[in-house]
């Protein structure tokens, strides 16, 4: 399998732990301002930060279309906190699921905690929440992958991988090694269809 090329979002946000534990996990990760710096990508990772900044920046930008056409051709994305926002059917409808925005109120901006993720093993997963958004509403095709209190923070609907918290900011890099998994698989479905 040839090194997995993984772009992360660098418009505004935490882009660089991103691209950090992506390279500790083997794979080549680039920054991604323009259009063309998606070309040749198999997975996009969306990182936390103001989603509003980020929508803003990916319109000034003009990677809408590139992140669509990216999707589309079988490109994986993950979305993570303000990332997840970025997705969902109120802003680029990548995933049939609407996140709601600082979600866990004034008390609980900010906390960690401890989460059994489906599909990382059974080790619990340390998870930073920072003013984070909760999936309020989803989609049949959504697959719950964890939930916090009843709600959905970790969901998957096909090659979109979501979050609520920041998997960046802790040394466990589970949730980024399940979606380079992720986007292996969907690399090599990609491949048997251009062969069949
Ligand atoms: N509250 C932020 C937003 O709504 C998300 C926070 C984060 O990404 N840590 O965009």
């Amino acid at each position: 399998m040839p090194e997995l090329r993984i772009g992360v979002l660098a418009v505004q946000g935490g882009f660089e732990a991103h691209a950090l534990m992506l390279r500790e996990l083997g794979a080549a990760a680039t920054e991604v301002r323009t259009p063309e710096d998606l070309a040749g990508l198999d997975g996009l990772v969306i990182p936390g930060g103001e989603s509003t900044t980020i929508v803003k920046g990916i319109d000034s930008a003009g990677l809408e279309p590139a992140i669509r056409a990216h999707c589309e051709a079988g490109g994986t994305l993950f979305g993570t906190c303000a990332g997840m926002i970025v997705c969902d059917d109120a802003h680029l409808g990548l995933l049939d699921a609407t996140a709601r925005r600082n979600a866990f109120g004034r008390q609980l901006q900010s906390f960690e905690t401890d989460l059994q993720v489906d599909g990382i093993g059974e080790e619990p997963l340390r998870a930073v929440f920072i003013r984070a958004p909760w999936v309020e509403r989803h989609g049949p095709g959504v697959e719950v992958l964890s939930s916090y209190e009843g709600h959905p923070v970790v969901v998957r609907e096909g090659n979109v991988l979501a979050c609520a918290f920041h998997p960046e900011l802790t040394d466990d890099p589970r949730l980024h090694a399940f979606f380079m998994a992720m986007t292996t698989g969907a690399h090599d479905r990609a491949r048997e269809e251009a062969e069949t």
